[in-house]
């Protein structure tokens, strides 16, 4: 797809984030507690500073730590909705210019991502 960083999925995320991504941002030198916080299900997700997230910089206009971001993040705006099926969040201006493969792939990885995040948050639960 082509992304026009048009900015609105930096906005007030709620971005679920495996232990992959988290490991990969602290070896970029952040405090895990600084950019993620861990929710009641036991899920951690990003943080935001006022309404971007932690990693936005508003005045650049981009994401600081792009190559690094989370899987989330890369696979969006392919999404799963409830019922694990996989949908293009139509929050996105560019949802239209993913073609059928890419949106198959991404929903392919996103299950398998959430899969993780769900595995790590049961162990997380269970943990003394
Ligand atoms: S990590 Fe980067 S791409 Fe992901 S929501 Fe934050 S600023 Fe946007
Ligand atoms: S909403 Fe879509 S076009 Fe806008 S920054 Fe996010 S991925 Fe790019």
């Amino acid at each position: 797809m082509r992304c026009s960083h048009c900015r609105k999925c930096c906005q007030e995320t709620m971005m679920e984030l495996s232990e992959a991504d988290i490991a990969r941002l602290e070896r970029r030198g952040f405090r895990r507690d600084e950019f993620s916080y861990i929710g009641v299900d036991g899920i951690p997700r990003l943080k935001n500073a006022g309404i971007w997230c932690f990693f936005y910089d508003p005045e650049a206009g981009r994401c600081r730590e792009y190559r690094s971001r989370p899987l989330g993040c890369a696979l969006y705006p392919v999404n799963l909705d409830q019922d694990g099926e996989v949908f293009i969040d139509p929050l996105c201006p560019e949802a239209q210019s993913l073609d059928r493969k890419e949106v198959q792939l991404k929903g392919r990885r996103l299950r398998a991502l959430l899969a993780t995040i769900d595995a790590e948050a049961s162990r997380r639960g269970r943990q003394p």
